[in-house]
């Protein structure tokens, strides 16, 4: 298979067959973002030669696969012509198969309009997964995620149009010290109005390669305690309402928070507030600094 530097999927997708359509990320400029560092590029395209192989192979391994997942930071910024060729070399290999998820930017599905989507839709695209980390406009722009809070409405509205469902990755901390509840509380107001299927929760680790970390140097932001982040991640929960399942099953989390909501609610409240008041702020630094890897 033509793997790139290390892949990353959502825990959710563990049992999806993995497939490299693009390696590396468009945007590449998220303040906080190591990952994709490995690369000797920002981004790239298999030649569709490499997925034929790397299809060809898997259909060695296994007769029917029901869901494929591409890798790379967004492969649906590919073009719909593009993603459509996609689509059919994998009916080629795995006539059977029902779904395809990728990592998608908001400002990927801009440019597509709502007949494309529909069409995405038909091909098997479904179940993709945003990195949209907050609501909070302050937050976002400092960050320099490239988009805003109604940029994520408008793209995410038009996805739900065209009968796409979505995942969203949140990022406990990103406000910074002293922001953490009310950033929450603007983020669950956005998500409130749509429709994530599951949230997945990861927690800021700063590395020193990032532009953060860079900042902080400068004194222009300040990292949230490990304590304030379990409050914001508690806000979080506490303000959605909108059906979902929240979920913080990657390594940036030691502690961990699963269910559904509203049904399981009170539950995950009661289990991060009493992980808050038997916190102990220097073990959870101690994790956090010693984490080498996300
Ligand atoms: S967080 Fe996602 S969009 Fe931002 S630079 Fe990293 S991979 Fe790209």
């Amino acid at each position: 298979m033509h793997y790139s530097g290390t892949i990353w999927r959502p825990p959710y997708e563990a049992y999806s067959l993995l497939i490299q359509v693009t390696a590396g990320c468009t945007h590449h400029s998220c303040k906080f973002c190591t990952l994709y560092e490995d690369l000797p590029f920002k981004f790239r395209l298999s030649p569709l030669a490499e997925v034929k192989e790397d299809l060809a192979e898997a259909k060695g391994y296994y007769s029917k696969v029901p869901r494929i997942f591409f890798t790379g930071a967004n492969p649906f910024v590919l073009s719909t012509d593009k993603l459509r060729t996609l689509a059919k070399m994998v009916r080629e290999y795995f006539p059977t198969y029902e779904t395809i998820g990728c990592f998608a930017r908001i400002t990927d599905i801009t440019p597509k309009s709502i007949g494309e989507l529909k069409e995405l839709r038909v091909l098997g695209y479904d179940g993709i997964t945003i990195g949209v980390e907050t609501g909070d406009d302050e937050a976002l722009t400092f960050m320099n995620k490239g988009f805003g809070s109604k940029d994520v409405f408008e793209q995410c509205k038009k996805l739900e149009e065209a009968g796409i469902r979505y995942n969203f990755f949140y990022l406990t901390g990103i406000y910074g010290a002293g922001r953490g509840e009310k950033g929450a509380k603007k983020t669950a107001e956005l998500f409130n109005r749509l429709h994530p299927q599951i949230i997945e929760s990861s927690m800021l680790t700063i590395y020193k390669t990032s532009e953060l970390y860079q900042e902080i140097q400068k004194g222009n932001w300040k990292e949230e305690s490990e304590i304030e982040k379990l409050v914001e991640l508690k806000t979080l929960i506490e303000n959605l309402t909108v059906p979902t399942r929240i979920v913080t099953d990657g390594a940036s989390n030691l502690i961990q928070v699963r269910g559904n909501l509203p049904k399981e609610k009170d539950k995950l409240i009661k289990h991060l507030e009493h992980q808050i008041t038997n916190a102990d702020e220097s073990l959870l630094r101690e994790y956090r600094v010693n984490l080498k890897h996300l």
